[in-house]
């Protein structure tokens, strides 16, 4: 095993696609058009801020792969974005869409900011600007953005608006993750985290495993962490430890969740609660635990820690939280991973949900959103189990043989244009 590992996110998706068309005995010339993202847009965004200077922001869109329908992934504000993190995002939203088999291709967006430095405003012109500018290769049919890390339904409301004045119409496909006033699904704002529970509970099912009093320990604590937090101690799970950027807390007898939820409604972080101790935030990733959920951001998990995981079940909320060479150490260790592509795939899937609905504007109830999501859920990881144990593989491989398969078979069905 080599003692350094690449971090690059795309060299990574790369891998793991490799790894899996190798399983599949794809040739060479189906593996080069399915790992090299079909299109890739790179704006500048100039925003004029608060203090009357302008500021050039640069952002990209990518689109992976559409053999199979729209593109579809979200959009990431974050200062350490880069054009290979948002290509690896982008093939990972084709694999994901393909593992719960909706009709997507996959596509991510991302801009170089830091938006806890901006005013709303800064903000809503930012994205009004980036969105006009990559608006000539999105919209209903073409490619479909939604939230990711520091972006939320506002953002999406100022995309759907700048395409709708733009064209002259309300265009509500346009964009997913959208508000409830406008278009946005019951339930989208959970999906992710629900389907982290959903997927979980099929894990413990086969490992003979109980949710209710399983600890559970979780790593982010925004839309999909602090939405996890709430629907796993809403099942049952104890849950012993969660971080954001600012820190970590701990409590072995399990935090109260609800008290959290009100604290950091008023402070904005989770440390400095009083229900739990202050702990070094890589020692949180380190506790005893049944299932730890990243769900902050990809590599995570690596060589400097994989042997030192102690948890029965790694549930990959966030995208890419796990590297190559740590899933090995993981797998050798016996721990049960419930890959991101899977493990995360219930918020495409009510987005695609949301996209339905706006397309023939009727719009589902909470409560059928969320049947509907379970079936997609517990059907996909059961694709993904039997696909391991058919092909003797672990998780992340028997998904990506799966979604692989699914793509290669469509763009081979199409055939090369021209
Ligand atoms: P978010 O911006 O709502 O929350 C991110 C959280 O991570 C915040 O609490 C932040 O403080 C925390 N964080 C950032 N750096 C950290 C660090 N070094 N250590 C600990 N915590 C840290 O973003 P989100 O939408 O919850 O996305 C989280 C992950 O889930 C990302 O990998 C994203 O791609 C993935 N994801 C999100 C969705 C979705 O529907 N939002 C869907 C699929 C996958």
């Amino acid at each position: 095993m080599s003692q350094s590992e690449s971090l690059n996110p795309f060299e990574i998706a790369v891998k793991q696609f490799n790894n899996a068309a190798e399983h599949l005995g794809l040739d060479d010339g189906l593996r080069k058009v399915l790992s090299a993202p079909k299109r890739a847009l790179v704006v500048s965004i100039p925003v004029r801020m608060d203090d009357g200077r302008i500021e050039v922001f640069e952002g990209y869109r990518v689109q992976h792969n559409i053999a199979r329908g729209p593109a579809k992934g979200g959009v990431r504000y974050h200062p350490d974005v880069t054009l290979d993190e948002v290509k690896a995002l982008a093939s990972w939203m084709t694999w994901k869409c393909a593992v719960v088999n909706i009709p997507f291709g996959g596509g991510k967006g991302g801009v170089i900011c830091d938006p806890s430095t901006m005013s709303p405003g800064e903000i809503e012109r930012l994205s009004r600007r980036y969105f006009s500018e990559i608006m000539q290769i999105v919209g209903p049919e073409q490619d479909i953005p939604a939230p990711d890390v520091n972006t939320n339904p506002q953002v999406m409301a100022w995309f759907m608006d700048t395409y709708s004045m733009t064209r002259g119409y309300t265009a509500l496909g346009v964009v997913t993750g959208k508000p409830l006033a406008i278009g946005g699904s019951q339930g989208r704002n959970e999906a992710t985290a629900r389907g982290v529970l959903f997927t979980t509970i099929e894990a413990m099912k086969r490992l003979n495993m109980n949710m209710s009093g399983s600890r559970v320990v979780i790593q982010g604590f925004g839309n999909v962490g602090g939405n996890s937090a709430k629907l796993f101690h809403e099942a049952g799970a104890k849950i012993i430890a969660v971080s954001d950027v600012g820190g970590a807390i701990h409590n072995p007898d399990g935090i109260d969740i609800p008290k959290l939820f009100e604290y950091v409604a008023t402070t904005r972080r989770v440390t400095g609660f009083s229900g739990a101790t202050a702990i070094e935030p890589d020692a949180l990733l380190e506790l005893e635990c049944d299932v730890l959920i990243p769900a902050a951001l990809e590599n995570q998990i690596t060589l400097k820690n994989a042997h030192r995981i102690n948890a029965k079940i790694v549930a990959e909320a966030a995208n890419g939280p796990t590297t190559p060479d740590a899933d090995v150490i993981l797998r050798e260790r016996g721990i049960f991973n419930i890959p991101d592509v899977l493990c995360n795939a219930g918020g495409v899937t009510v987005s695609y949900f949301e996209w339905v609905q706006g397309l023939y504007s009727f719009f589902w109830d909470e409560t059928m959103v969320n049947q509907q999501l379970e079936k997609v859920m517990v059907k996909a990881f059961a694709d993904v189990y039997d696909a391991a144990q058919k092909y003797k593989v672990d998780m992340r491989t028997g998904a990506q043989i799966l979604a692989v398969g699914r793509v290669a078979e469509a763009s081979t069905t199409r055939g090369l244009f021209p």
